[in-house]
C-alpha cells in the first residue's frame, strides 16, 4: 500500500516544496502527522547530521518520537505501510550509505528521562539519553560505575545494543534490565542473560535494519546498577582522567565512528593495521587516523563510500599480511559500491 493511500486512516499529509542545495532543483518533501500523537514523519530527511561520521544520504521517511506512545505509533505505521524500519541512536557507530536508506528511520534522540534512585542505587533511563551526559551527571552526584563510559558518544539504546565498553568495563557488567519493544508491539523487560551479551555484541543486534521488510527490537529504556554515596570529587576525578586519556590517545578532532573493527584476540585491530603500514592511508576524504589506526576519520568532504572502500582495503591488506579477517564493529547501512 502506498503512503498516500493509507494516510486518510491514520494521519494527515502535508506536502511542501523545499529548495535544497541546488536552488535550480526543487524537491517535494512530505510531512505526515500521526494521529493522536505530536509526532511527524518527514520524507527525504538528510541523515548526515545525525551520524558522527557526518556522511550519508537521506532517509526515505524519518521520525523522532518524543514518548513511548509516539514510538509505538511510528512502528505501527511502518508495519501498516510495509516499510522497513531502521533505528538510529546517536549514529556514533554507523556508516549510512550515500544513497540513503529506504523505509522509515526512527531516531530515539528525543526519548529522554532519567531517574537516579538512591534507595536501590539504580539508574533508570530512556533510550535516547546520552551516555557521556549520564556519566558526568552520575559523577557529580557521587554515583560510581559510569566513569569508563564518558568517552562513548552514544545513546543508552545504542550502548545496550552494542554492549559498549571501555577501560575493561562494559554495559553487560552493569545492566539490570532493558525494556524492549518488539515488532509486534509488545513490550518486555529483558535481563542481560536474556540479551545474550558477548564482546561488542548482543542478540538485539540480530535482525538489524539491513533485513528489509522487518523491524528490529527497539530498546526503549534501561536500568543500570551503580554505587551511590561516594565522594563526588573522587568520581569526577576518575571520570576526567578517562576523558583526558581518550583525548590523548584517540582522534576526537575529526568525525569518526570510534573503533572500526573488533579486536581479533589476542591482537588489537589498531596494532595489526599499523603494522601493515596503513596509518595515514587515505581514500577520498577518509583516512586511517594517524593517532589510532583502528579509527577511520573524515578529514573533510568524505563520502560514505570512501569510508566503505577504505574498510574493504584495510580488511584485504591485513588478511594478506596476517591471514586475519578484521570484522567491522561499525554497522554499515544501505548500499555501497566496492572499488573496481
Ligand atoms: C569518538 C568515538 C569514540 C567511541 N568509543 C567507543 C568505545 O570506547 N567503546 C565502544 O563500545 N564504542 C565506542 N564508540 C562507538 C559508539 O559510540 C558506540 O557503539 C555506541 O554505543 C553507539 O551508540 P549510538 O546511540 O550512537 O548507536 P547508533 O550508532 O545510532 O546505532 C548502533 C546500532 O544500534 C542500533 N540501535 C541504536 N539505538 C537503538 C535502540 N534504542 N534500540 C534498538 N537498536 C538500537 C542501531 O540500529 C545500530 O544497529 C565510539 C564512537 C566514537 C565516534
Amino acid at each position: 500500500m502506498k503512503i498516500s493511500q493509507a494516510v486518510e486512516n491514520v494521519c494527515t499529509i502535508f506536502a511542501s516544496t523545499t529548495q535544497k542545495q541546488n536552488p535550480e532543483k526543487s524537491s517535494v518533501s512530505k510531512i505526515i502527522y500521526l494521529k493522536d500523537t505530536d509526532c511527524t514523519i518527514k520524507s527525504q530527511a538528510s541523515l548526515s547530521a545525525f551520524t558522527s561520521y557526518r556522511v550519508g544520504g537521506s532517509a526515505e521517511w524519518y521520525v523522532a518520537p518524543r514518548n513511548l506512545e509516539a514510538l509505538q505509533a511510528s512502528v505501527e505505521y511502518a508495519k501498516e505501510q510495509g516499510l522497513p524500519v531502521t533505528i538510529l541512536g546517536a549514529g556514533s557507530n554507523l556508516l549510512v550509505s550515500d544513497r540513503g536508506l529506504p523505509g522509515l528511520v526512527i531516531s530515539t534522540r528525543h526519548l529522554r528521562h532519567n531517574n537516579f534512585d538512591p534507595q536501590t542505587g539504580q539508574l533508570t533511563v530512556a533510550a535516547g539519553e546520552s551516555i557521556p551526559g549520564l556519566a558526568w551527571e552520575a559523577a557529580k552526584l557521587g554515583w560510581q560505575g559510569l566513569e569508563w563510559a564518558v568517552g562513548i558518544p552514544g545513546t543508552v539504546g545504542g550502548a545496550v545494543v552494542m554492549n559498549a565498553g571501555a577501560h575493561n568495563s562494559c554495559i553487560a557488567d552493569m545492566l539490570v534490565s532493558a525494556r524492549v519493544l518488539s515488532p509486534d508491539g509488545t513490550l518486555e523487560t529483558l535481563t542481560p542473560t536474556q540479551i545474550g551479551y558477548g564482546y561488542r555484541t548482543s542478540s538485539l543486534q540480530s535482525g538489524d535494519s539491513s533485513t528489509h521488510g522487518g523491524c528490529q527490537r527497539i530498546v526503549t529504556q534501561a536500568t543500570f546498577q551503580l554505587q551511590p554515596g561516594i565522594d563526588p570529587a573522587q568520581v569526577l576525578a576518575v571520570t576526567k582522567q578517562h576523558k583526558q586519556h581518550r583525548l590523548a590517545t584517540q582522534p576526537y578532532n575529526f568525525p569518526s565512528c570510534g573503533s572500526v573493527f573488533r579486536n581479533p584476540a589476542p591482537y588489537a585491530a589498531g596494532w595489526l593495521i599499523e603494522q601493515t603500514g596503513l596509518k595515514g592511508y587515505q581514500i577520498g576524504g577518509a583516512q586511517v587516523a594517524l593517532l589510532h589506526a583502528n579509527f577511520i576519520v573524515n578529514r573533510g568532504g568524505a563520502k560514505a563510500n570512501d569510508i566503505f572502500c577504505l574498510i574493504r582495503y584495510i580488511q584485504q591488506q591485513v588478511k594478506e599480511r596476517w591471514s586475519i579477517y578484521l570484522q567491522p564493529e561499525v554497522k554499515m547501512m544501505g548500499e555501497f559500491q566496492a572499488a573496481g
